[in-house]
């Protein structure tokens, strides 16, 4: 009986321990996966105060070393890029002092002495490359524009002329800081399509050398469309990216081929850019979209994104100037009223917007771009209320418009 007793003693005390020693093991299992989480959320939230603490430096020195209205530039080399009126121009600041950073997209507003033109004029172009920590320059790529096709007896494009015929090393310039919200997000990694049209490529090649010199090894397209081989430049330099960088896919499309040029060697794919073409060379439409080019290129492409089910807020785009601008010609009836040059006029919806209105008016109204990048067609709106015909990269201020993409709603009141 004894015997029984302390045969179950011994089991009720074994069974006894095993319940201890399980729950301790559980319970330390419990500590133990506490701890790791808690470790785990100390991770997490240093890293973000990491990036904090970067973002903040990044824009503490961003403010020390940028600028306020126009600094000097030299041009340290000119280099003609292809064989079309294509050339970029390396600018060093004068008083060599330290450059800003830039975001990938941005560009850069120039005031340029042109001799025989009264007034400066006042043009923007992108940066060329992406912002290189050691760099003591920017680079700007500009193609000469000649005579729409319809005026061939017109001139020639102003700022782009004096940039290519008459620009040398060693003159210097008037340079306004990087600026424009047509930029790529460096801190994410989603995979982005790039789309250039002619000169249109010179933001998306900063976007590309910065994604390459990143190091990151985001999934990269850049479909670049231009005539012919004469047309086609850095050409050297894309095909070391497609060759060094397997996450990088580069398809120049040729749309008017010379006899000489090859496909396979000059280019990959015969005709324009076309959704037809993106949805034969994409795996899937999730992608980011930015897109640089001719007017009619960049409304078809858009639009043929949509149609394939791309959202609106994955697709940007920058156009070049005034002749991208949507008019849309509203039939509203105004008074439009200038301060400065004590006019009042009625308001001419085929002007399209208060920049062209006022200056058919001879009212005089500084302007650069036409396309509500630059900012510099900004006049004080004393009353009323305007609309834009498109949406702004430039941040206007209330109180503020920006002549060149505003239409007045009703009478309104200008400080021009
Ligand atoms: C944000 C942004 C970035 C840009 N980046 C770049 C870039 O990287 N590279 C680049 O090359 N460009 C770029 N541009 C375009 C650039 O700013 C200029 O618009 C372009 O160089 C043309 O300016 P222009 O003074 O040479 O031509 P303009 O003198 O403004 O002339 C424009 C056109 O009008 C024609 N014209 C002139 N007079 C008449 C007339 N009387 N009748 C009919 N037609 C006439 C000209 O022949 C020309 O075809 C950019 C523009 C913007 C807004």
């Amino acid at each position: 009986m004894t015997g029984i007793m302390q045969t179950i003693a011994v089991v009720l005390l074994a069974f006894l321990l095993l319940q201890a020693v399980l729950l301790f093991i559980s319970s330390w299992r419990r500590h133990a996966n506490h701890s790791r989480q808690q470790e785990l959320s100390l991770k997490c939230l240093q890293t973000q105060i990491d990036s904090a603490k970067q973002e903040l430096a990044h824009r503490q020195r961003l403010h020390k070393l940028s600028w306020q209205g126009y600094r000097k530039f030299e041009v340290k080399t000119k280099t003609p890029e292809g064989d079309s009126g294509i050339c970029s121009f390396q600018l060093v600041p004068h008083d060599s002092k330290p450059l800003p950073p830039y975001q990938p997209g941005q560009f850069l507003t120039f005031k340029l002495s042109i001799p025989g033109q009264k007034k400066p004029v006042i043009r923007c172009y992108s940066l060329s490359d992406c912002y290189r920590e050691s760099a003591d320059h920017y680079r700007v790529t500009i193609k000469k524009i000649s005579a729409p096709a319809d005026k061939p007896k017109a001139p020639p494009g102003l700022a782009s002329s004096f940039f290519y015929d008459h620009l040398n090393e060693g003159d210097i310039l008037d340079v306004k800081a990087p600026a424009g919200q047509f930029v790529l997000d460096l801190k994410r990694d989603v995979p982005v399509v790039l789309l250039a049209g002619g000169v249109g490529i010179t933001p998306l090649l900063s976007m590309l050398n910065a994604i390459v010199a990143s190091g990151q090894n985001r999934e990269t397209w850049l479909f670049y469309g231009v005539r012919n081989r004469a047309e086609h430049i850095m050409k050297e330099h894309m095909d070391r990216i497609r060759r060094d960088f397997d996450n990088v896919h580069i398809c120049s499309c040729y749309s008017d081929q010379a006899a000489t040029d090859t496909q396979g060697h000059d280019y990959h794919c015969a005709g324009r850019i076309t959704i037809d073409l993106l949805k034969e060379k994409l795996p899937s439409n999730n992608y980011e979209f930015y897109i640089c080019g001719p007017p009619p290129m960049m409304a078809a492409l858009t639009e043929g994104l949509k149609g394939w089910g791309v959202p609106q807020t994955a697709i940007k785009s920058e156009a070049f100037g005034a002749a991208s601008v949507q008019k849309a010609a509203r039939a509203v009836k105004a008074k439009i009223t200038f301060t400065k040059s004590k006019k009042d006029i009625a308001w001419d919806p085929q002007a399209g917007n208060l920049l062209e209105f006022a200056l058919r008016n001879g009212i005089p109204i500084d302007s650069g771009c036409r396309a509500g990048s630059c900012g510099t067609c900004k006049v004080a709106l004393r009353d009323g209320k305007i609309e834009y015909v498109q949406e702004s990269e430039f941040d206007c201020e209330p109180g503020s418009c920006l002549t060149c993409l505003a239409m007045p709603k009703g009478d309104i009141t200008l400080d021009a």
